[in-house]
């Protein structure tokens, strides 16, 4: 029998609350496959962490993390923490190292959920947002100056590497060949950024010969915004810088009905480090403790966890569970309209798991 380490990392806030979740439904699923075992192994890292240690993980985090197949991860941000520590303490310090520099975050309209677009159903909205991971405007570099004063200076400087940006564009062109559209929009804002955006530009024409059997357009990021409003059915493949592609794949969970649904996959492509799965949105304190949280994007990120595994087919099962649970119409959660908690989404998700009916 197959078996996986994984390691999970609920973090702050509601991101504990589903990912336990997410390992009660895992664990349900490789009871019912038996064929292969996860060995959930938690860390307690993340804000609460950093209170008591001043650091988000400690220092020899990465290197526990190196010996597991795959990491399941919850969420980093507390209102007593400035965000910038908590996100470059954990969620970053984990990607950048570890070269997760493929983020994929796919929308998709679920059965039984109405986004806020109209005429659009099940099936018309169909996308993955290729997000860079662990360059471009976020890579780090940057500082402040002449700090509380008027001549103060803060300087944040985005890094294109050509090696980076080839890397995420094939990986997208590749992801778009896979697909039934076969179509891949490359977005940019070439116009005003008109180095590093450029160069985008510029490497995306040498590669994209190699792929003359996928339908190829760009966009400017601003552009792209208004098309997924309004044509969103034109859509498949999208890649984009980290900053853009973060902005747009939000953009993309409001529009599939909420932040709550949508899932990430922190991909090393080449396999040298593991990979890490995450629901797209953040810790939420404004509900956490109620018992409200969606849990679907954690449920989903796991889906996409089981996938990169190997793990196919209880990837289906269980991207069919989810799609029975939002077709039923009452188990829905608070974020989509409903007001089932947490617990009655997860307990419906594991008695379909077990086989029973909801
Ligand atoms: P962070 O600072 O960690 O990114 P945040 O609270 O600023 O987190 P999100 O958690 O991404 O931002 O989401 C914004 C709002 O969307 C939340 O305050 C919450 O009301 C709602 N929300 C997000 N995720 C969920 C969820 N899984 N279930 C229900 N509501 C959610």
């Amino acid at each position: 029998m197959k078996s996986y380490a994984i390691a999970a990392i609920p973090g702050d806030g509601i991101g504990a609350e589903v990912i336990q979740a997410g390992m009660n439904v895992l664990k349900t699923l490789a009871a019912r496959d038996g064929n292969f075992q996860l060995h959930i192994e938690t860390f307690d890292w993340g804000s609460e962490y950093y209170l008591a240690n001043d650091c988000m993980m400690p220092a020899d985090g990465l290197e526990k993390l190196k010996k597991f197949d795959a990491i399941y991860f919850g969420s980093a941000g507390d209102p007593r923490v400035q965000d910038h520590i908590s996100l470059w303490g954990l969620r970053l310090a984990i990607c950048q190292p570890l070269e997760q520099y493929a983020n994929v975050r796919p929308a998709r309209l679920l059965p039984g959920i109405e986004g806020p677009l109209k005429n659009i159903g099940p099936g018309d909205l169909d996308w993955v947002i290729v997000r860079e991971n662990t360059e471009g405007e976020y890579a780090g570099a940057g500082g402040r100056i002449h700090q509380g004063f008027g001549h103060e200076i803060g300087l944040d400087v985005a890094i294109f590497t050509r090696e980076g940006t080839e890397r995420i564009q094939r990986f997208a062109l590749e992801l778009a060949r896979s697909r039934p559209a076969k179509k891949l929009t490359l977005v940019t804002k070439s116009n005003a950024q008109r180095h590093g955006m450029v160069m985008w530009d510029d490497t995306f024409a040498a590669i994209r010969e190699d792929y003359p059997d996928l339908t190829i357009d760009k966009m400017l990021v601003d552009a792209m915004t208004t098309r997924m409003v309004l044509d969103p059915t034109s859509i498949d493949v999208v890649v984009a810088t980290n900053l853009h592609a973060d902005i747009l794949s939000d953009l993309a969970a409001a529009l599939t009905g909420s932040i709550g649904i949508a899932p990430t996959a922190n991909l090393n492509p080449e396999r040298q480090f593991p990979s890490m799965f995450e629901p797209i949105h953040g810790s939420a304190f404004d509900i956490m403790g109620k018992g409200v949280a969606n849990p679907i994007g954690a449920f989903w990120s796991a889906v996409l966890m089981l996938e990169h595994l190997g793990e196919k087919i209880a990837a289906t099962i269980l991207m069919e569970a989810i799609e029975r649970v939002t077709s039923y119409g009452n188990i829905m959660p608070a974020d989509l309209g409903g007001s089932a908690t947490t617990r009655e989404i997860t307990d419906a998700m594991i008695r379909l798991l077990e086989g029973h009916n909801i």
